[in-house]
């Protein structure tokens, strides 16, 4: 085979995804596991939401739509925003993609060169270092201590800021430690953004999910007008990982030249995906309650259960549905800890350090499973270290 490009050397996948397949190799030869790697609700997409989907498909919607997405989803993204984050954007700064990471991957390469500097956290979401590293950006990251609840600090962005920095990655709630920035933190970074001149990118995929923590968005600084785009989707509150359906705001300017980018790579996000969309925004929201009054029971459940283990300390997270403990007494570094989780307890988690370097001494657990599955979990976890 001939040389693969650059930038294919320096992209990188998910642990998630590779701890999922080693899971899968110990169940085909017999072995029970308990899953806690995948970031993804165990509950199913609403049915009046699956049911605008199926009537789209049934009313033959199947054909292309413009890039950009379908007026009626757009038109309803502009009122959800006004009505979450307090401020009314234009038509024209919404840009319908499927999925959320499209949003990233595209709205980094059309404001980052190589040289450039792109802030994010660390442990942060894998995909910000992958996209950096495969434009030939620098990668500066931010640490986000459990001192600081693992919120990211406008003191440590502010240190790292020079005259290269382009794009600063922010994600509230987030993952994997499930902290949730206050509106005085999001405040002053959007403030630091905005003297000195680089982008902002808000990864607001968990929005609707926080325990006792109010979400807030840096893009109201700007209304999402000069440099900060806001990222939203579908797939974890609304259950539809698989339909692949998400939403930006962003400048008009760069919404424009977006556009291309979707010509050029996708044509247009699935039609029928975008009608279920509208249905699941204008539709009826008990369930996102719903689900989050289960979400916090499972909640406070693995967080009591992980802290009951010897050499295990786990604060509430408050957000997304992730714990990530700090295993630092054990004596084990966390892709050793991961191992001998799956290993001799039959339990997936995640390294920490699949989400960088920040993350040595925590593993993350997702706690979208069901509460006998947690209660099992630690059982095995305390034996297993006995
Ligand atoms: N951002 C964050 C922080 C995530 O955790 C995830 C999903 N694991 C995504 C983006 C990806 O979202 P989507 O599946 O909509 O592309």
């Amino acid at each position: 085979m001939p040389k693969l490009s650059k930038g294919a050397g320096q992209i990188y996948g998910e642990a998630a995804f590779e701890v999922l397949a080693k899971a899968q190799g110990l169940e085909r030869k017999g072995k029970k596991i308990l899953h806690f790697e995948i970031g993804e609700p165990d509950m199913e997409t609403p049915d009046h939401i699956s049911k605008a989907g199926i009537d789209a498909i049934k009313n033959k919607k199947t054909h292309y739509v413009p890039s950009i997405g379908l007026s009626d989803l757009r038109q309803a993204v502009v009122d959800e925003i006004e009505h979450t984050r307090g401020y009314r954007p234009d038509m024209e700064q919404i840009v319908i993609t499927p999925g959320l990471k499209p949003g990233i991957f595209f709205t980094m390469l059309a404001t980052v060169n190589p040289g450039d500097e792109v802030i994010y956290p660390d442990p942060g979401y894998p995909t910000y270092g992958s996209v950096s590293s495969f434009i030939g950006a620098k990668k500066v990251m931010v640490p986000l201590l459990e001192k600081n609840e693992f919120r990211m600090n406008p003191g440590d962005v502010l240190k790292r800021v020079t005259k290269k920095t382009k794009l600063l990655i922010l994600n509230s709630p987030q993952n994997p430690t499930g902290s949730v920035m206050t509106k005085q933190e999001m405040d002053e970074i959007a403030e630091i953004a905005e003297e000195n001149d680089f982008f902002i990118v808000s990864d607001e995929i968990y929005s609707k999910m926080t325990y006792d923590a109010k979400h807030y968005t840096p893009t109201l600084r700007d209304e999402a007008k000069e440099r900060t785009v806001l990222l939203d989707g579908f797939s974890k509150y609304y259950a539809m990982t698989g339909w692949r359906l998400g939403y930006m705001v962003t400048p008009v300017g760069m919404a424009k030249r977006l556009q291309d980018f979707l010509v050029s790579a996708i044509s247009c996000t699935a039609s029928f995906t975008q009608y279920a969309g509208v249905e699941a925004l204008k539709g009826d929201q008990d369930f996102i309650s719903d689900m989050m009054n289960r979400f916090r029971k499972k909640r406070d459940c693995i967080v009591q259960g992980l802290n009951s283990i010897p050499g295990f300390s786990c604060k509430a997270p408050k957000g997304a549905f992730y714990a990530f403990a700090n295993i630092k007494k054990t004596g084990m570094n966390a892709s050793e800890c991961a191992d001998h989780l799956l290993n001799n307890a039959g339990v997936a988690a995640l390294p920490g350090t699949a989400f960088g370097p920040y993350g040595e001494g925590y593993i993350r657990f997702s706690y979208a499973t069901t509460i006998e599955k947690i209660d099992e979990a630690i059982e095995n976890i305390k034996k297993s270290l006995e």
